[in-house]
């Protein structure tokens, strides 16, 4: 038999097959990792290592060194992606600036993700920024992405998050960290607002047939295709976006950049879970209007779906009029598609099968009295699947009782439906702040690891979830504020 004395090196898995780069130039720009004085993986995401067909433990022992920028994965070959977008309302040039597409790795069941640092250094779309990012952000895009995965919300994932034993100068010294991100692809509305700025129908052409083929495969052949596709990028924003309201998310910072066309939640940064139910609940240090206040979001939604209809409104039809009218029409289905995915949603946590007229109507009376009292919105939700619901209106009980008896469901399927679509645990924003401290501060990785494994389970009732439970003390809550971070 034939010796083989080759040692192979242990291989992480990586399977990259980088086709965005075959896209025309004008769409990136060359890139490289920054070179980083001493990194240490802060944490390694092996659940998620193992979903992408990687060695985890294998990816966590050289993670420092090719998810922190001295090295590169196997097969890497990174670049910038250009893309403009709307940034409250005002339309500007950006790209990434921070960031790189490390490429696309194709797991073993033939899944397409993209492989991107954050954080990585200067590109040439930096501007007068340093490319860098801080740990503490980092981390919180880590444990709020991978909370809203464990809910069952579409997100970018959080692969990693290397310390790269570097400063940066925020308002004060901080330290710095480099994040790796899994995403379905990094197209945005602001990608395509891009192509249109360019003003060349065949870049615009050539960038909506790679996002159809990578997201909305089965409508290439498709009559219209891109009508259809516009209306299956609307439905996923529908979908998306009630979600977010059912648990009590947001964003923060909906610019047309920061909404991705695979519909999954991207570029986590001043978001927040609300506390006490106010639609008007506004986290974000720079929104000072609430332009992307918790009760705003869909509307917004709509408006940077009109921005992406704008953008590709030449592949709708040859004559404008006519494809002004088609976009007309797909947009006006924004309302619908979101009022039914939200009632459907607001149904399952009320704990109804089926539907009836007035559901629409209990669910708006809980919400206020919600509101009214200052109740934290989802320990409230959740209350409902006991017996002893937290809301004290005997009118609104004993219209929600009856309607629950008109089912044929046993009340104890109905406490299930409702356990499973009102979370008991969510990443409250002040026990993120301590995990946070905790870990760049103290270096005490503890705190986050415990918060990480009971949001990891957020439909469970088990006794080690009660701390997290708790929404923050008053003096905490009413200030809470959120940063971008850049
Ligand atoms: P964001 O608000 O994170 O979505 O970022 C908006 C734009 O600013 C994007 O083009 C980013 O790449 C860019 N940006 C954010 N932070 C930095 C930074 N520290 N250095 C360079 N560019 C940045
Ligand atoms: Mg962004």
């Amino acid at each position: 038999m034939e010796q083989k004395n080759e040692v192979t090196a242990p291989r992480v898995g990586w399977r990259f097959d980088n086709t965005y780069r075959r896209l025309p130039a004008e769409l990136r720009a060359p890139g490289a990792p920054a070179k980083v004085r001493a990194p240490r993986a802060v944490v390694v995401n092996h659940a998620l290592a193992q979903e992408l067909g990687l060695d985890a433990e294998r990816l966590a022992a050289e993670a420092a060194e090719t998810l922190g920028g001295n090295a590169l994965p196997e097969g890497a070959e990174p670049i910038a992606q250009a893309y403009a977008g709307h940034q409250f309302g005002h339309f500007t040039m950006l790209g990434d600036g921070r960031a790189l597409l490390l490429g696309e790795h194709v797991t073993p069941a033939g899944k397409r993700v993209d492989v991107a640092l954050k954080g990585s250094g200067r590109t040439q779309f930096s501007r007068r920024g340093d490319g860098r990012a801080a740990l503490g952000p980092m981390l919180r895009e880590y444990i709020v992405s991978e909370a809203m995965n464990a809910l069952g919300v579409p997100t970018t994932r959080s692969l990693a998050v290397v310390a790269t034993g570097e400063p940066v100068m925020r308002e004060s010294m901080l330290p710095g960290a480099v994040l790796t991100r899994i995403a379905a692809s990094h197209l945005r509305v602001g990608t395509f607002e891009y192509a249109a700025a360019r003003r060349d129908p065949v870049l615009l052409r050539a960038l909506a047939d790679y996002a159809i083929d990578r997201h909305d495969a089965a409508l290439a052949g498709s009559d219209e295709k891109y009508v259809a596709w516009l209306r299956a990028v609307i439905a996923r924003q529908a979908s998306l976006v009630a979600k977010w309201l059912l648990c009590g998310f947001i964003h923060g910072v909906m610019n047309t950049d920061n909404m991705a066309l695979s519909g999954e939640t991207i570029d986590y940064g001043p978001c927040a879970f609300m506390d006490t139910y106010d639609p008007a609940t506004v986290f974000s240090s720079i929104d000072q209007q609430g332009r992307y206040a918790f009760g705003n979001q869909p509307r917004i939604a709509q408006w940077n779906l009109i921005r992406f209809a704008e953008a590709i409104l030449p592949l709708l039809h040859d004559e404008e009029p006519r494809a002004v009218a088609l976009a007309e029409s797909a947009l006006n289905e924004f309302p619908a598609a979101f009022e039914q995915n939200w009632l459907a949603g607001l149904r399952r946590k009320l704990g109804l099968f089926n539907a009836e007229d007035g559901d629409g109507a209990l669910a708006e009376a809980f919400l206020s009295a919600m509101k009214e009292r200052g109740a934290d919105y989802t320990n409230t939700w959740r209350s409902l699947a006991t017996d002893t619901p937290a809301i004290d209106d005997q009118e609104w009980l004993a219209k929600w009782r009856a309607r629950l008896s008109r089912q044929s469901e046993p009340l104890e399927a109905a406490q299930a439906l409702m356990r499973a679509n009102s979370p008991a645990v969510i990443p409250r924003n002040h026990r993120v702040e301590e995990a946070l401290a905790a870990a760049s501060q103290g270096d005490d990785l503890s705190v986050m690891e415990r918060l990480l494994a009971a949001l990891s389970r957020p439909y469970d009732d088990v006794p080690e979830h009660a701390p997290y439970r708790e929404p923050p003390p008053s003096d905490v809550s009413c200030g809470y504020r959120t940063f971008c971070g850049t």
